[in-house]
């Protein structure tokens, strides 16, 4: 018996059953139409449509495979060991981001993956040069968004807001200085924005005036004038941002629309395409 020659298609996982391939398409589909709804009615007519990160954690890699094969391919995951097992029996072009709290001892491990491609919740130095020092050359530069914490909650991870009317000489705040710590000593991250969780009451408002969001973007302004003033907007092959500006991370399955309609760029939704998950014990 001959064997055939060896596909360069590595082994990817089957998608789920029929049944709940049918049920992510659909629901995937619907947050896609919200998304453009979202989008359309907003000011911002022009920007590019906001980047949808689907929120795999505790979700078997059957049910990512089902999503993969309806188009999508950005994943977020919050825990190192289990992005770095469904990182290895999927498909390699898809796009994972890191949302977990990041504990340092494990910031070599996530590095490694090849196909890891934003970690959106940087918070300490500490982490950045281990990511950076780790980071394999072969690989592309691994996308790191910073962390706000903008409801002030101690659950929450991430660093202090920035505050447009605070003078600039006192804007030595810890965030101000990891990104210039990102740009300046770590050569293999590169610098694209801010995320934020924001807290549970903001998300549930549903009119307009999500604080956190605001915050957000009050950070990111104040932020991009400092590091313009810093580093130039890239010219002299100093990276950060896209042309001097860093995107939003904001928006989850219960307040996406109202952060896009808020200037968001990147949201991240798990339960309103996969379902409810089971609570961690
Ligand atoms: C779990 C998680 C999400 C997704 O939350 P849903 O409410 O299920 O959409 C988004 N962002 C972060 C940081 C998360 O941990």
């Amino acid at each position: 018996m001959t064997i055939l020659a060896q596909t360069t298609t590595p082994t990817i996982i089957p998608g789920p059953n029929k049944e709940r391939e049918t049920e992510l398409q659909l629901s995937l589909k619907d947050v896609r139409q919200r998304i453009l709804r979202s989008q359309t009615s907003s000011t911002g007519k022009n920007q590019p449509l906001p980047q949808l990160v689907a929120v795999s954690k505790y979700k078997p890699a059957e049910d990512i495979a089902g999503c993969y094969n309806a188009g999508q391919r950005d994943f977020g995951e919050n825990y190192v060991q289990e992005l770095a097992e469904k990182a290895k029996k999927l498909p390699p072009d898809i796009r994972w981001h890191f949302i977990g709290t990041l504990q340092s001892n494990k910031a070599k491990i996530l590095a490694a993956i090849p196909n890891l491609y934003c970690l959106q919740t940087l918070s300490s130095i500490r982490c950045a040069t281990m990511l950076s020092t780790n980071r394999p050359e072969e690989l592309p530069l691994l996308n790191v968004m910073l962390q706000v914490n903008t409801s002030g909650e101690d659950s929450k991870s991430g660093l202090s807001p920035l505050v447009a009317s605070a003078p600039p000489a006192t804007q030595h705040a810890e965030l101000h200085k990891l990104a210039s710590h990102v740009v300046s000593n770590c050569p293999r991250l590169n610098l694209i924005g801010l995320m934020t969780i924001g807290s549970i009451a903001e998300s549930s408002k549903d009119d307009e005036g999500n604080d956190d969001f605001e915050r957000l973007k009050e950070t990111r302004d104040v932020l991009e004038r400092l590091l313009v003033a810093e580093f130039g907007r890239g010219e002299e092959g100093v990276q950060w941002g896209s042309g001097g500006k860093l995107l939003l991370s904001m928006g989850m399955s219960s307040d996406f629309e109202v952060a896009i309609r808020a200037g968001s760029d990147i949201v991240r939704v798990g339960t309103g395409i996969f379902g409810s998950r089971p609570t961690k014990a």
